[in-house]
């Protein structure tokens, strides 16, 4: 028995982990007390990490469909690279590289390979048929960074430590510990907010368990975030404290823009009381340091940028943004920001074939994804690439698309499960798992409310014949275009050959050297619990900035152009509710539903509905129910509570497994049905995010 530190990939909080190791495999799983970061914080999921790598479910060598019989058979690396490799070739070289769709799931942002090699070989494939979860998530995060800071990834983050006053939109951190705000151990660090005074102000539309724990929770109207926190920005300019820095462009034009949205107006649309709204637009003016936050609820959203702008905007204009308990800025060991390893970002550079939808930082809207499959015509999307994702189920109406990925002329994916979207590959190839690779978390030290650096050596060693996805990555690359027509250029090859050749750890020694933080790839070796860079440094602004003139833009055009589309927000039909989503803390979006460590228990599947409107339909508890939006159909049991508002109904995130040819265990599957078959892939914000909150759905 031995014990070895490690890392948990499964979610942003990056928590260092302690594990048991009996003959080869996990048989304890504590959190590290010494990580700087985490400081010993784990959650089910993070318990659960050894049982992905002891699961019998996952493959460990590549399989191939035969497409007449529906089986499986494990095949050899070497044949199953060049299947793929001649696979989208083919459909390439016949149809052009429009005809080669790629889509990257959310895990890949949680390995090193898929960040130093995922992104070179979508490059190197040069398809504009670029997908992403991000269109799914936190596009308009991305595309406000890119538009007020310069860079799609400089994202201020809440200085939880320090502050005095945060103030959440949709967000639940008790559950998840942080997004784009990396806070493992977000309970400890609440109460530590709480025991000096400092107080939390939640806005949702369900009673999360982070609204449970609130010193204030606010239900709103699904949807209604826009008009309550653009009041509250109006608010600050009515009252006169409205101020910005030097460095910021454009403060008579935001003052001009939020005129019209009054508290009133927003108190018609929300529910929330537009006293309240004025009392905590200056409670957040008013406090010793305060910071505004929002995540999922606010994101996923028809307006997920004008949200994302007023959420910036109240940090700046209260003299928040850049300063010690507000919103500021990170100083990773490896900046990605600055070292330009992720573009600055960009928007409408180009558009997708059938609806004309803009691009966001190089990709397109997944939203747009099953209709580049079905429809006919040049551009056509005929072959498929899926990198650790699951987007039957996780993007809007995941059935649509799960039936045009049926149609493809060849798919592949690199995965470690026959799910329900990689059931319809010809080839998968598995790359190793968390336990078997060495870890540098890239991108969301460069997200965490503390300075740390930490590199995780692989725990286990790799298996014999197992390849590590930056390994696939390469030679997918090297082989796909060693096929493509005209021939690349010599000296392109060869450069991509050394590119491609680098291994991740390699990079990150290099990366590190090239930093200015000191740390080097031999202090994380002898330190592998994390090594301590420091509080959230504030006063960066405006060196920190990537725009091109060093200016902070409060009023992009995008987002204020986008203002006349809220008046044409239709309120629900008479008997329609509205669905919005939710996650567990023993949920990992749409895997680990297979394991029965995170799937005993009680059931929580559930429809959430409140008990008046269950009697208004002439329902009971517990019945099953039908749940109808534009798109589909779901039958599902209903769970009376009053944590959700009247007219709201909620679905978790990540459900409804148990589809034809998908291999997981079923014994210990989740019940449930996938919101996604509800969610409406016509519902976007103008980033291109998906609205997936908020969908007008009947129940009956
Ligand atoms: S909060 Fe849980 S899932 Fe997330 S990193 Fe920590 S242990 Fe892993």
């Amino acid at each position: 028995m031995e014990k070895r530190l490690a890392v948990c990939n499964l979610c942003e909080a990056i928590c260092g982990l302690e594990l048991t190791i009996d003959d080869g495999r996990v048989t304890g799983v504590r959190g590290n007390p010494d990580d700087p970061l985490s400081r010993g914080h784990i959650c089910p999921k993070g318990v659960a990490i050894g049982d992905i790598h002891a699961d019998p479910d996952r493959l460990t060598r590549p399989v191939r469909r035969d497409r007449a019989t529906g089986e499986w058979t494990e095949i050899g690396w070497d044949e199953a690279l060049d299947l793929v490799a001649d696979g989208f070739a083919r459909v390439m070289n016949e149809h052009g590289r429009h005809a080669l769709g790629i889509y990257l799931g959310n895990p890949n942002v949680h390995s090193l390979g898929s960040m130093t090699h995922g992104t070179a070989l979508v490059k190197a494939l040069k398809t504009p048929n670029t997908f992403s979860a991000t269109s799914v998530d936190q596009l308009p995060h991305q595309l406000l960074g890119h538009l007020m800071f310069g860079h799609q990834l400089l994202l201020p983050v809440p200085d939880i430590d320090r502050t005095s006053y945060f103030l959440v939109f949709g967000g639940n951190p008790m559950a998840s510990n942080g997004s784009l705000m990396t806070v493992p151990d977000f309970p400890g660090r609440l109460r530590e907010l709480k025991a000096r005074g400092g107080r939390m102000v939640v806005f949702d539309p369900r009673r999360t368990e982070t609204a449970k724990v609130a010193d204030e929770h606010h239900f709103l109207r699904p949807g209604s975030d826009p008009w309550v926190l653009l009041a509250m920005v109006r608010q600050l300019f009515v009252d006169g404290v409205a101020t910005a820095p030097q460095y910021a462009v454009g403060l008579e034009a935001v003052e001009q823009a939020v005129a019209p949205f009054t508290p009133a107006l927003a108190e018609q649309h929300s529910g929330v009381p537009a006293s309240e709204i004025v009392r905590i637009a200056r409670d957040l003016g008013a406090a010793d340091c305060a910071v505004a936050y929002g995540r999922v609820g606010v994101s996923t959203h028809e307006f997920g940028s004008v949200c994302q702008w007023a959420i910036n905007l109240l940090n700046v204009l209260t003299g928040n943004l850049d300063r010690l308990g507000g919103a500021l800025f990170t100083s990773p060991a490896i900046d990605v920001v600055g070292t330009g390893l992720v573009g600055r970002g960009g928007h409408g550079r180009r558009h997708s074939r059938v609806r004309g939808l803009p691009e966001t930082g190089g990709e397109l809207p997944v939203a747009a994804l099953r209709e580049e499959i079905e429809t006919p015509g040049d551009g056509q999307v005929r072959a498929m690439l899926t990198l650790s994702g699951n987007p039957v189920l996780s993007t809007p109406d995941g059935s649509g698309l799960d039936r045009a990925l049926a149609g493809l002329e060849f798919m592949a994916a690199v995965d470690i499960y026959i799910n329900e979207t990689t059931r319809h590959a010809d080839v998968i190839l598995p790359p190793t798992t968390a336990l078997e690779r060495d870890h540098y978390d890239l991108i969301f030290h460069a997200l965490a409310v503390r300075n740390t650096a930490r590199f995780t050596p692989a725990v286990f060693p790799k298996g014999r014949d197992a390849r590590h996805d930056w390994e696939i990555y390469r030679d997918l690359a090297l082989r796909v275009t060693d096929r493509l027509r005209p021939k690349r250029s010599l000296l392109d090859r060869i450069k991509l050959r050394a590119r491609m050749s680098v291994s991740p750890t390699r990079m990150i020694q290099v990366l590190l050297a090239r930093g200015d933080s000191g740390t080097t790839i031999t202090r994380l070796r002898k330190h592998p619990e994390g090594v301590d860079l420091g509080a959230l440094r504030p006063g960066q602004l405006p060196d920190r900035l990537r725009t091109r003139d060093k200016t902070l833009d409060l009023a992009p055009a995008l987002a204020i152009d986008d203002l006349p589309r809220l008046e044409t927000v239709a309120a629900p039909s008479e008997g329609e509710l509205l669905l919005i989503g939710r996650r567990h803390k023993q949920d990992c979006n749409s895997w680990m539903h297979n394991t029965e460590r995170l799937t005993k228990g009680r059931p929580r599947h559930q429809l959430l509905m409140h008990p008046d409107d269950l009697a208004a339909r002439g329902l009971t508890d517990g019945a099953t129910v039908k749940v109808t939006s534009r798109v589909g159909t779901v039958e599902v049991d209903v769970q009376a509570t009053d944590d959700v508002m009247p007219g709201v109904v909620s679905l978790p995130h990540g459900y409804g497994h148990g589809r034809a040819g998908v291999r997981l265990g079923v014994a210990n599957q989740v019940a449930g049905v996938s919101i996604n078959d509800l969610t409406d892939p016509e519902r976007l914000d103008v980033s291109g995010n998906a609205a997936l909150s908020g969908v007008p759905v009947t129940v009956g």
